[in-house]
């Protein structure tokens, strides 16, 4: 039996990667695309004709084709297929989240679920979708039915305006199913949050620093924290109810400072101040008075060519706190840019660190959590890293 696939034929020694299990094709390996649409599922064979893998073809993108599963056999993709990768997925949440106090969480991590293409975010009783490329676009009715079969019946679909240009994806922003009014009130290792996924930004909340603002928590009874970057409170809240004596979140969103009051003033906390300014120019006119100061920047490279730039932003932002932080104090620094590797930002933080002249040391490496799972094939999927950081 043979299934409707078309193929796409790759040039001779260009399988290893596919063998290997990356994900992604390039352009530059294919010898002959296959008679598809955009957005199809096409077969993969290397150059004798031999099946490896299947994916997402997209001749617009320099990544021709985005591999979903590695197989030899003819397959077809049906509904079953796709509900039976989202179960995996919830099933890796549901063994290892503590669900009694968190009930938001990453349900596909694209490729780091195999899944390339989407990015699903829940939200308490709704799902949130980023629909990254066409494939993924156009399997969009078995993912719906595949949540649905799931018990997740709330599924706002919220597109990228890049993917929508790059990917050439014409589904927008709205719900696919059921309604919620608007913002969804989740909680995050028992710590209330509202979030508005209709206006926020992303998804509507950052999920991938849950375990990294318990550790805030865990650090910050009786000082004075500064949260730079601090869209709409995350760090700060839990700083707060770890006892901080004071908070300031600083961020350059008038929407997130203003969502970030009204939470801390919900969760009762008097000892906190939102303001709206460019972290950049906050921290080089603060006072030296902080005891702990979380840098958590949006990607400053967004492509390989990029990077450069990106280096001298972290480097600058680093080097400010550095100067800034009282001595004995805790700076949580991080970058989110995929293409900073963990060896280039820690060589950054060192630039900085060399500039600003003081003892500094490293106390623990951070990344993101279970829910942002890396495919060990892709590398490329662990994007968060951060460090924790002693200054004297
Ligand atoms: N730490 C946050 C997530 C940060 S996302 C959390 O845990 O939820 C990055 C944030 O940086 C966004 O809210 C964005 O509005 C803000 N931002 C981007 N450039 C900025 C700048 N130059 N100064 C201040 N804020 C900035």
């Amino acid at each position: 039996m043979s299934t409707s696939y078309s193929y796409l034929i790759l040039k001779p020694k260009k399988e290893r990667a596919v063998i290997n299990r990356h994900p992604w094709i390039f352009s530059g390996a294919v010898a002959q695309l296959p008679k598809a649409d955009d957005g199809d599922i096409v077969g993969v064979k290397d150059a004798s004709g031999k099946l490896l893998a299947y994916g997402f073809f997209n001749s617009n993108s320099q990544i021709v084709c985005r591999l979903f599963e590695f197989s030899d056999q003819d397959l077809s993709f049906d509904q079953e297929y796709w509900t039976g990768k989202i179960s995996r997925a919830i099933k890796l949440r549901q063994s290892i989240l503590n669900n009694a106090n968190t009930n938001c969480f990453r349900l596909l991590h694209a490729e780091g679920d195999f899944f390339p293409g989407i990015i699903a975010d829940v939200y308490d009783k709704a799902v949130v979708l980023q629909i990254l490329i066409k494939g993924t676009e156009k399997i969009l009715p078995f993912i719906k039915e595949a949540l649905i079969i799931n018990g997740l019946e709330h599924i706002y679909l919220k597109t990228k305006t890049s993917s929508q240009l790059i990917e050439n994806i014409v589904e927008g922003k709205g719900w696919l199913n059921g309604g919620m009014e608007m913002p969804v009130k989740v909680q995050e290792n028992s710590i209330p949050f509202d979030v508005d996924f209709e206006k926020g930004q992303k998804t509507g909340f950052f999920l991938d620093q849950r375990e990294n603002r318990n550790l805030v928590k865990s650090l910050s009874k009786d000082k004075k924290v500064l949260n730079t970057f601090s869209y709409t409170g995350g760090f700060s809240l839990y700083a707060l109810s770890g006892g901080a004596s004071w908070v300031d979140s600083v961020d350059v969103s008038k929407d997130a400072i203003r969502a970030c009051n009204e939470m801390v003033e919900e969760s009762g906390h008097k000892n906190h101040a939102g303001i709206v300014a460019d972290c950049f120019d906050y921290l080089k006119s603060m006072d030296q008075s902080y005891d702990l100061i979380i840098l958590d920047p949006p990607a400053f490279a967004k492509s390989a060519k990029s990077v450069p730039n990106a280096a001298r932003g972290y480097k600058e932002l680093n080097l400010l706190a550095f100067r800034k932080i009282k001595s004995g104090g805790l700076l949580f620094t991080f970058s989110c840019s995929q293409n900073v590797g963990r060896e280039l930002f820690q060589k950054i933080i060192f630039g900085a660190a060399a500039d600003a002249r003081r003892n500094i040391r490293i106390l623990q490496h951070l990344t993101q959590p279970f829910d942002h799972p890396v495919n060990i094939y892709h590398p490329e999927g662990e994007y968060l890293k951060g460090l924790l950081l002693w200054v004297e």
